[in-house]
Protein backbone atom coordinates (compact mmCIF):
# COMPACT_ATOMS: atom_id res chain seq x y z
CA UNK A 1 0.00 0.00 0.00
CA UNK A 2 1.20 3.33 -1.10
CA UNK A 3 1.63 6.29 1.51
CA UNK A 4 -1.14 8.26 -0.34
CA UNK A 5 -3.12 5.23 -0.32
CA UNK A 6 -3.08 4.81 3.31
CA UNK A 7 -3.57 8.84 3.18
CA UNK A 8 -6.53 8.83 1.16
CA UNK A 9 -7.88 5.57 3.47
CA UNK A 10 -7.27 7.67 6.62
CA UNK A 11 -8.79 10.65 4.84
CA UNK A 12 -11.55 8.16 4.04
CA UNK A 13 -11.99 7.21 7.29
CA UNK A 14 -12.26 10.09 8.72
CA UNK A 15 -14.63 11.22 6.46
CA UNK A 16 -16.62 8.29 7.27
CA UNK A 17 -16.17 9.17 10.94
CA UNK A 18 -17.60 12.64 10.11
CA UNK A 19 -20.12 11.70 8.23
CA UNK A 20 -21.97 8.68 9.79
CA UNK A 21 -20.09 8.59 13.40
CA UNK A 22 -20.60 12.04 14.56
CA UNK A 23 -24.30 12.37 12.96
CA UNK A 24 -25.13 8.74 14.60
CA UNK A 25 -23.55 10.37 18.05
CA UNK A 26 -25.40 13.35 17.79
CA UNK A 27 -29.16 11.31 16.85
CA UNK A 28 -28.26 9.02 19.57
CA UNK A 29 -27.80 12.13 22.24
CA UNK A 30 -30.79 13.47 20.95
CA UNK A 31 -32.67 10.62 21.39
CA UNK A 32 -31.56 9.84 24.57
CA UNK A 33 -32.72 13.40 25.35
CA UNK A 34 -35.95 13.05 24.01
CA UNK A 35 -35.90 9.57 26.03
CA UNK A 36 -35.38 11.45 29.65
CA UNK A 37 -37.70 14.08 28.71
CA UNK A 38 -40.63 11.48 27.97
CA UNK A 39 -39.39 9.09 31.12
CA UNK A 40 -39.44 12.22 32.85
CA UNK A 41 -43.10 13.23 32.04
CA UNK A 42 -43.96 9.81 32.06
CA UNK A 43 -42.13 9.51 35.52
CA UNK A 44 -44.41 12.35 37.07
CA UNK A 45 -47.62 11.00 35.56
CA UNK A 46 -46.98 7.98 37.31
CA UNK A 47 -46.15 8.98 40.70
CA UNK A 48 -49.08 11.48 40.39
CA UNK A 49 -51.69 8.63 39.49
CA UNK A 50 -50.26 6.84 42.02
CA UNK A 51 -50.59 9.54 44.82
CA UNK A 52 -54.63 10.55 43.40
CA UNK A 53 -55.23 6.37 43.95
CA UNK A 54 -53.12 6.15 47.73
CA UNK A 55 -55.93 8.90 48.76
CA UNK A 56 -59.00 7.79 46.34
CA UNK A 57 -61.93 8.51 48.36
CA UNK A 58 -64.48 7.90 45.30
CA UNK A 59 -67.12 5.67 44.94
CA UNK A 60 -65.59 3.55 42.05
CA UNK A 61 -65.14 -0.14 42.66
CA UNK A 62 -62.25 -0.89 40.44
CA UNK A 63 -60.50 2.41 41.68
CA UNK A 64 -60.99 1.47 45.74
CA UNK A 65 -59.65 -2.13 44.90
CA UNK A 66 -56.41 -1.09 43.37
CA UNK A 67 -56.08 1.20 46.15
CA UNK A 68 -56.22 -1.86 48.58
CA UNK A 69 -53.78 -3.65 45.83
CA UNK A 70 -51.21 -0.42 45.93
CA UNK A 71 -51.50 -0.60 49.80
CA UNK A 72 -50.41 -4.12 49.79
CA UNK A 73 -47.76 -4.43 47.07
CA UNK A 74 -46.68 -0.71 46.34
CA UNK A 75 -47.09 -0.86 43.01
CA UNK A 76 -50.01 -1.75 40.22
CA UNK A 77 -49.03 -4.41 37.45
CA UNK A 78 -48.78 -2.51 33.95
CA UNK A 79 -52.13 -3.58 33.02
CA UNK A 80 -53.79 -2.37 36.69
CA UNK A 81 -52.08 0.58 36.33
CA UNK A 82 -52.91 1.60 32.67
CA UNK A 83 -56.60 1.14 33.53
CA UNK A 84 -56.21 3.12 36.83
CA UNK A 85 -54.77 5.66 34.99
CA UNK A 86 -57.72 6.11 32.44
CA UNK A 87 -60.82 5.77 34.74
CA UNK A 88 -58.45 8.67 36.98
CA UNK A 89 -58.36 11.07 34.32
CA UNK A 90 -61.84 10.26 32.73
CA UNK A 91 -62.87 11.04 36.22
CA UNK A 92 -61.02 14.17 36.97
CA UNK A 93 -62.75 15.13 33.17
CA UNK A 94 -65.99 14.72 33.87
CA UNK A 95 -65.63 17.02 37.30
CA UNK A 96 -64.67 19.93 34.81
CA UNK A 97 -68.36 20.38 33.83
CA UNK A 98 -69.76 23.20 35.56
CA UNK A 99 -73.51 21.61 35.90
CA UNK A 100 -75.25 24.75 37.29
CA UNK A 101 -74.20 26.06 33.93
CA UNK A 102 -76.24 23.27 32.20
CA UNK A 103 -80.01 23.17 31.24
CA UNK A 104 -82.04 20.94 33.94
CA UNK A 105 -82.45 17.88 31.21
CA UNK A 106 -78.75 17.75 30.53
CA UNK A 107 -77.75 18.23 33.96
CA UNK A 108 -80.13 15.24 34.55
CA UNK A 109 -78.37 13.43 32.00
CA UNK A 110 -74.28 14.52 33.81
CA UNK A 111 -75.49 13.88 36.94
CA UNK A 112 -77.17 10.37 36.32
CA UNK A 113 -75.46 7.68 38.96
CA UNK A 114 -78.50 4.72 38.58
CA UNK A 115 -77.92 1.45 36.06
CA UNK A 116 -79.46 2.45 32.79
CA UNK A 117 -76.91 1.93 30.21
CA UNK A 118 -79.16 4.12 27.78
CA UNK A 119 -78.48 7.32 29.89
CA UNK A 120 -74.99 6.13 31.06
CA UNK A 121 -73.89 6.31 27.39
CA UNK A 122 -75.66 9.35 26.57
CA UNK A 123 -73.55 10.77 29.51
CA UNK A 124 -70.63 9.63 28.68
CA UNK A 125 -70.73 10.42 25.01
CA UNK A 126 -71.53 14.15 26.75
CA UNK A 127 -68.36 14.11 29.04
CA UNK A 128 -66.34 12.94 25.84
CA UNK A 129 -67.29 15.24 23.19
CA UNK A 130 -69.42 17.71 25.08
CA UNK A 131 -72.26 17.60 23.02
CA UNK A 132 -75.75 15.99 22.95
CA UNK A 133 -78.59 16.46 20.02
CA UNK A 134 -81.70 17.54 21.58
CA UNK A 135 -83.73 14.79 20.76
CA UNK A 136 -80.66 13.03 22.59
CA UNK A 137 -81.29 14.93 25.62
CA UNK A 138 -85.18 15.06 25.69
CA UNK A 139 -85.01 10.85 25.69
CA UNK A 140 -82.32 10.98 27.97
CA UNK A 141 -84.04 12.82 30.54
CA UNK A 142 -87.17 11.01 29.74
CA UNK A 143 -85.58 7.88 30.98
CA UNK A 144 -83.67 9.75 34.34
CA UNK A 145 -87.76 11.18 35.24
CA UNK A 146 -89.46 7.81 34.71
CA UNK A 147 -87.00 5.91 36.73
CA UNK A 148 -86.92 8.47 39.39
CA UNK A 149 -90.83 8.47 38.94
CA UNK A 150 -90.70 5.04 39.71
CA UNK A 151 -87.49 5.17 42.57
CA UNK A 152 -89.99 7.83 44.93
CA UNK A 153 -92.86 5.25 44.65
CA UNK A 154 -94.06 4.37 47.91
CA UNK A 155 -96.84 2.14 48.46
CA UNK A 156 -99.44 3.92 50.77
CA UNK A 157 -103.02 1.88 50.93
CA UNK A 158 -104.75 4.00 52.72
CA UNK A 159 -108.67 3.68 52.39
CA UNK A 160 -110.45 7.23 52.53
CA UNK A 161 -114.17 7.47 52.69
CA UNK A 162 -115.58 11.08 51.56
CA UNK A 163 -112.80 12.54 49.36
CA UNK A 164 -114.13 13.15 46.15
CA UNK A 165 -112.29 14.65 43.33
CA UNK A 166 -112.47 16.02 39.68
CA UNK A 167 -110.76 14.50 36.47
CA UNK A 168 -109.52 15.75 33.73
CA UNK A 169 -110.99 15.24 30.17
CA UNK A 170 -108.13 12.85 29.21
CA UNK A 171 -108.01 10.77 32.37
CA UNK A 172 -111.60 9.95 32.71
CA UNK A 173 -111.58 8.87 28.77
CA UNK A 174 -108.84 6.77 29.65
CA UNK A 175 -110.85 4.83 32.59
CA UNK A 176 -114.37 5.09 30.04
CA UNK A 177 -111.96 3.08 27.15
CA UNK A 178 -110.51 0.59 29.84
CA UNK A 179 -113.26 -0.07 31.73
CA UNK A 180 -115.62 -0.26 28.63
CA UNK A 181 -117.94 1.94 30.70
CA UNK A 182 -120.25 4.28 28.65
CA UNK A 183 -119.93 7.52 30.63
CA UNK A 184 -116.74 9.68 31.81
CA UNK A 185 -116.01 9.66 35.58
CA UNK A 186 -115.36 13.27 36.03
CA UNK A 187 -116.43 13.81 39.92
CA UNK A 188 -115.02 10.58 41.56
CA UNK A 189 -115.09 9.24 45.41
CA UNK A 190 -111.42 8.22 46.07
CA UNK A 191 -111.59 5.19 48.00
CA UNK A 192 -107.75 4.10 48.45
CA UNK A 193 -104.59 6.04 47.84
CA UNK A 194 -102.71 2.81 46.20
CA UNK A 195 -99.12 4.76 45.47
CA UNK A 196 -97.83 7.97 46.10
CA UNK A 197 -94.47 9.12 44.03
CA UNK A 198 -92.82 12.65 43.78
CA UNK A 199 -95.15 13.25 41.30
CA UNK A 200 -98.66 11.08 41.10
CA UNK A 201 -100.83 9.21 42.77
CA UNK A 202 -102.22 5.90 41.86
CA UNK A 203 -105.89 5.85 43.39
CA UNK A 204 -108.69 3.44 43.70
CA UNK A 205 -112.10 5.50 42.96
CA UNK A 206 -115.44 5.25 41.93
CA UNK A 207 -118.12 7.86 40.40
CA UNK A 208 -119.63 9.86 42.92
CA UNK A 209 -122.98 9.61 44.79
CA UNK A 210 -122.96 13.11 45.95
CA UNK A 211 -124.44 15.89 44.10
CA UNK A 212 -121.31 17.90 42.98
CA UNK A 213 -123.21 21.10 41.10
CA UNK A 214 -121.87 19.81 38.16
CA UNK A 215 -122.87 16.98 35.97
CA UNK A 216 -120.49 13.76 37.49
CA UNK A 217 -120.02 12.31 34.02
CA UNK A 218 -118.90 15.43 32.21
CA UNK A 219 -118.52 18.30 34.16
CA UNK A 220 -120.68 20.56 32.76
CA UNK A 221 -122.79 23.23 34.56
CA UNK A 222 -126.62 21.82 35.38
CA UNK A 223 -129.31 23.80 33.87
CA UNK A 224 -132.50 21.99 34.10
CA UNK A 225 -134.44 22.13 37.47
CA UNK A 226 -133.92 18.00 37.61
CA UNK A 227 -130.34 17.56 36.43
CA UNK A 228 -129.59 20.38 39.43
CA UNK A 229 -131.08 18.30 42.18
CA UNK A 230 -129.57 14.70 39.98
CA UNK A 231 -125.98 16.70 39.69
CA UNK A 232 -125.85 14.41 36.40
CA UNK A 233 -127.39 15.44 33.20
CA UNK A 234 -130.19 13.27 31.07
CA UNK A 235 -128.09 12.52 28.38
CA UNK A 236 -125.17 10.97 30.96
CA UNK A 237 -127.50 9.18 33.04
CA UNK A 238 -128.96 7.20 30.25
CA UNK A 239 -124.68 6.28 29.77
CA UNK A 240 -124.56 4.87 33.09
CA UNK A 241 -127.79 3.18 32.56
CA UNK A 242 -130.83 4.75 34.52
CA UNK A 243 -133.42 6.86 32.96
CA UNK A 244 -133.15 10.64 34.20
CA UNK A 245 -136.59 11.46 36.48
CA UNK A 246 -138.87 13.39 35.12
CA UNK A 247 -140.98 15.04 38.19
CA UNK A 248 -139.26 14.86 41.98
CA UNK A 249 -141.43 12.21 42.89
CA UNK A 250 -139.35 9.66 41.26
CA UNK A 251 -135.93 11.19 42.87
CA UNK A 252 -135.49 8.88 45.04
CA UNK A 253 -136.31 5.89 43.30
CA UNK A 254 -133.92 7.28 40.61
CA UNK A 255 -131.62 7.97 43.69
CA UNK A 256 -131.42 4.19 44.69
CA UNK A 257 -131.50 2.78 41.00
CA UNK A 258 -127.75 4.92 40.03
CA UNK A 259 -126.07 4.19 42.88
CA UNK A 260 -127.03 0.63 42.81
CA UNK A 261 -125.58 1.10 38.94
CA UNK A 262 -122.50 3.13 40.41
CA UNK A 263 -121.87 -0.30 42.52
CA UNK A 264 -121.97 -2.26 39.51
CA UNK A 265 -119.24 -0.54 37.96
CA UNK A 266 -117.00 -0.52 41.23
CA UNK A 267 -114.26 1.15 41.37
CA UNK A 268 -111.47 1.83 38.71
CA UNK A 269 -107.58 1.93 39.36
CA UNK A 270 -105.69 4.68 38.03
CA UNK A 271 -102.74 7.09 38.02
CA UNK A 272 -103.09 10.82 37.72
CA UNK A 273 -100.65 13.76 38.33
CA UNK A 274 -100.61 15.69 41.45
CA UNK A 275 -100.86 18.57 39.11
CA UNK A 276 -103.80 16.86 37.66
CA UNK A 277 -106.06 16.94 40.40
CA UNK A 278 -107.81 20.65 40.21
CA UNK A 279 -109.70 20.17 43.21
CA UNK A 280 -109.53 17.51 46.26
CA UNK A 281 -112.40 17.96 48.19
CA UNK A 282 -112.29 15.57 51.88
CA UNK A 283 -109.52 15.17 54.53
CA UNK A 284 -106.94 13.61 52.09
CA UNK A 285 -106.41 16.57 50.16
CA UNK A 286 -103.45 17.62 51.80
CA UNK A 287 -101.36 14.95 50.21
CA UNK A 288 -101.50 17.00 47.28
CA UNK A 289 -98.43 18.95 49.19
CA UNK A 290 -96.69 15.95 49.45
ZN1 LIG B 1 -123.05 15.08 31.79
Amino acid sequence: MHFEEIGQTVSDLFFCQTKFFTPFYLADNFVWHIFVLLNDTTMTNKTDIYNKIRNYNGNNDFLRKMKDTYQKWGRLTDKQFAVTEKIILNEERQKEVDVTTLSPSLRAIVEYNGESTFVLDLKTKYLTYRTLSEKQIQKGYEAVDRENQKNSQVNMNIKLVGNTIKLGRKIAEGIKKEKSIDFHPILVDVTEVMVMSNKAFKLKAKLTKENGGICRCCGKTLTDEMSRMTGIGPVCSKYVGVEHPSNKADLPQYREEINKKIDEVGEFEFWIPKRGIVEWKGSAGVMLKF
